[in-house]
């Protein structure tokens, strides 16, 4: 089956193409919103506006160059939510657009879900937790009993992304500041205490942050700071994630999102998964951030649900949540 996925939840317009059958990504592209101030909706929704149909054009060069036409896509899906209304509402019309004109058959998606099952996609994993951390969403999550995935544990108020870009931020490090921060981290092994703030399954990043600048403004050093947030936050996670792996007996553990990228992420987690004997694997970056390629593998996952009429129902859900069973 060829499916046609469109991304474009937040940051990134993305369009991929996938052939099911033989677990094939036969076409990627995507632009994505520069701004190292945050995403104001209204730029971002003028950035999709201006910025889909250099992608469109791409994927129609492309399906030009391998002798297909739109007609010969099987499914088209694309994200309803949850995430930011004005970009949500440029991939919900370009979808519906390319469905009517073509009469592909639609189905819109849960974003959350898709990162999730991209990841079983890659690693063949049958039923992981998963930790899902990006810029805003620190997540832990598994299928319950009934099949349906539950939130076991979450930040109760800033991501652990949005964390590690603001304190970047702070010190000079620049956008987006993970990867800055873990570059920094490497030159220190200086551990300065700092605000661990788990609450039974969750976490809390607010106090950190504070704390972070005041140590900022009294001229602590960088590097030290930074090895000792990465270590602080990260021992705050996976404490969570350990609870929530003994709590729900899985056996299989990934991280999905922006922040998966970090190496001193994944040795704690290949330590915690070694002390438990559960498998922990990691798949291409490119997959773990927002792509359109887990958008189409979701809307095979969901391709009961499509429909090539009844679009009333298809309009952008930016409140969903991955329990809902809206979507
Ligand atoms: P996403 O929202 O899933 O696109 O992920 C973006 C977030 O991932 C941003 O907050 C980045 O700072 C963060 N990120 C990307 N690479 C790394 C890294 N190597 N270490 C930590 N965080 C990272
Ligand atoms: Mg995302």
């Amino acid at each position: 089956m060829l499916i046609l996925g469109i991304e474009s939840t937040a940051h990134t317009f993305a369009m991929g193409l996938l052939e099911t059958s033989k677990k094939q990504v036969l076409f990627h592209e995507k632009v994505q919103f520069q701004n190292d101030v945050g995403m104001d909706p209204r730029k971002l929704g003028d950035f999709h506006t201006r910025e889909f149909s250099s992608v469109l054009l791409k994927l129609t060069e492309f399906l030009k160059k391998e002798h297909l036409t739109f007609a010969d896509i099987h499914l088209l899906s694309f994200s309803q939510g949850p995430g930011i209304g004005n970009a949500l509402k440029i991939g919900c019309t370009v979808a519906k657009t390319l469905s009517l004109r073509f009469n592909i058959p639609l189905v819109g998606v849960n974003h959350i879900k898709a990162h999730l099952e991209i990841g079983k996609f890659f690693t063949s994993f049958k039923d992981p937790l998963f930790l899902y951390v990006s810029g805003v969403n620190t997540q832990v999550i598994a299928k319950d009993d009934f099949g349906n995935y539950k939130i076991y544990g979450e930040t109760e108020d800033i991501g652990l992304g949005n964390l590690l870009d603001s304190f970047a931020r702070l010190v000079g490090l620049g956008f987006p500041g993970g990867p800055l921060i873990e570059q920094e981290a490497k030159k220190s092994h200086t551990y300065i205490e700092l605000p661990y703030t788990v609450k039974g399954m969750n976490i809390s990043l607010a106090g950190l942050h504070s704390h972070l600048k005041q140590c900022t403004e009294k001229g602590m050093s960088r590097e030290d700071l930074c090895y000792s947030v990465q270590e602080t936050v990260f021992a705050m996670v996976m404490e969570v994630v350990e609870r929530a792996m003994a709590y729900t007996k899985k056996e299989e553990f990934l991280i999905v999102g922006g922040v998966a990228a970090n190496q001193r992420l994944r040795e704690m987690a290949e330590a915690m998964c070694k002390i438990r004997k559960a498998k922990f694997k990691t798949f291409p970056f490119q997959y773990c951030l927002d792509n359109a390629i887990m958008i189409a593998w979701q809307g095979y996952l969901d391709k009961d649900k499509a429909t090539s009429k009844d679009f009333g129902k298809l309009k952008p859900l930016p409140y969903e949540t991955v329990e809902s069973f809206l979507l």
